[in-house]
């Protein structure tokens, strides 16, 4: 039986998704030895994980007890990323307000300090508003940073649709499902569910100052992401919502939200509109199955808002789930 043979540093293992979690997850994986192939129906900068910001701040994600010290891991590790200006990963004060009754701030002290800002240069509509330096992961230059990563480690990335994790049984010892949204099918999980994000990607006009502004009320979020050499602006959140196609009236609300914040935006130039599916879930599930799909089955999937705030640590997670029923010490 396949199990068997899966007690060695060299066993086969599929990553079935080269979003942002299969491919950090595919990293880790290497890093101890294992053969990985990541297979993935889309290109990895046509995934979800292509659209997001990506800044370092959880939303719609839980538990808060598991998102809490993976966030810390992520944050540890993007540290050292940051010192690699290829990386696109940047640390940036980020300014986070809210409106009355609602700031949660339970997450920042995964960032290892924060402070709170005085009310007089809070804006509109906040009574409470907190600065922390966050990392900000640029994805158009971090996600083809990963896909290197992998292929330098020796990993193999097939772009291919997996039909069902039962048909992977046979080709490999172990298949880690980081499929995102996907896991809806594969996995055969309604609790998966997308959750429609709509941003712009604009000039970053040279007025702007490096620091990241984010300003929730409710689910309508507004956020302006200086990166590397542009801007993203955010954006939206429709839970349930399956459509990918921009919406001009939401790229008109976005444009003004984020100029109300930053004044200069109003010129700032619209070089793409785009959206992306968050794939939500009640809480991360990351857990083995062992019996189900005739080959052991480790799930990393479900990350919501945030696969990009944790994505380190539910990689390291997958390690250790994948060494401990290997028997590796
Ligand atoms: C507008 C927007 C803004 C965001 N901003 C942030 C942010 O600032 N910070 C943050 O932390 N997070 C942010 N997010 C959330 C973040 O992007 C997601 O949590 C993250 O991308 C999820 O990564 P993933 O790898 O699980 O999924 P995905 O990136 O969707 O990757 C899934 C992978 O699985 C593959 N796949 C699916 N089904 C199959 C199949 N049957 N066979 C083969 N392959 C399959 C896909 O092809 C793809 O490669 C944002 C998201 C959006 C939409």
């Amino acid at each position: 039986m396949r199990k068997a043979s899966f007690a060695s540093r060299g066993s086969t293992i599929a990553v079935v998704g080269a979003g942002v979690i299969g491919l950090t997850t595919a990293i880790r994986l290497l890093e101890a030895g294992f053969d990985v192939t990541v297979l993935s129906r889309d290109h990895p900068t046509e995934t979800v994980s292509a659209v997001a910001a990506a800044y370092w701040h959880p939303f719609a994600v839980a538990p808060e007890h598991r998102v809490l010290p993976w966030a810390r891991t992520t944050y540890r590790i993007s540290r050292r990323l940051a010192t690699d200006p290829s990386s696109g990963v940047s640390f940036k004060p980020l300014r986070k307000y809210y409106p009355a009754g609602e700031a949660n701030t339970y997450w920042m002290n995964a960032a290892g300090g924060y402070h709170r800002l005085p009310p007089e240069v809070l804006p509109e509509g906040a009574t409470e508003g907190y600065e922390l330096n966050v990392p900000v992961m640029d994805s158009s230059r971090f996600v083809p940073f990963l896909v290197t990563w992998v292929e330098d480690l020796g990993g193999a990335i097939s772009l291919e649709e997996v039909e069902s994790l039962a048909s992977l049984s046979g080709r490999f010892d172990l298949v880690v499902n980081c499929a995102g949204l996907g896991a809806r099918h594969l996995a055969e999980d309604t609790s998966v569910a997308p959750i429609r994000g709509q941003v712009l990607r604009v000039s970053n006009p040279d007025q702007l100052e490096p620091t990241v502004i984010s300003f929730d009320v409710g689910w309508e979020k507004t956020y302006i992401v200086p990166r590397v050499s542009d801007c993203i602006l955010g954006g939206t959140a429709h839970s349930d919502s399956w459509d990918r196609q921009p919406s001009a009236a939401q790229t008109e609300e976005i444009l003004e939200r984020c100029a109300r914040l930053q004044p200069a935006l109003k010129n700032a130039e619209i070089h793409e509109v785009l959206v992306g599916l968050r794939p939500s879930r009640p809480e991360i599930r990351l857990t083995l199955e062992e019996q189900q799909w005739g080959v052991p089955v480790i799930h990393n999937y479900g990350h919501g808002g945030a696969g990009y705030t944790v994505c380190w640590g539910c990689a390291s997670a997958a390690l250790s789930e994948t060494l401990r029923i290997s028997g590796i010490p």
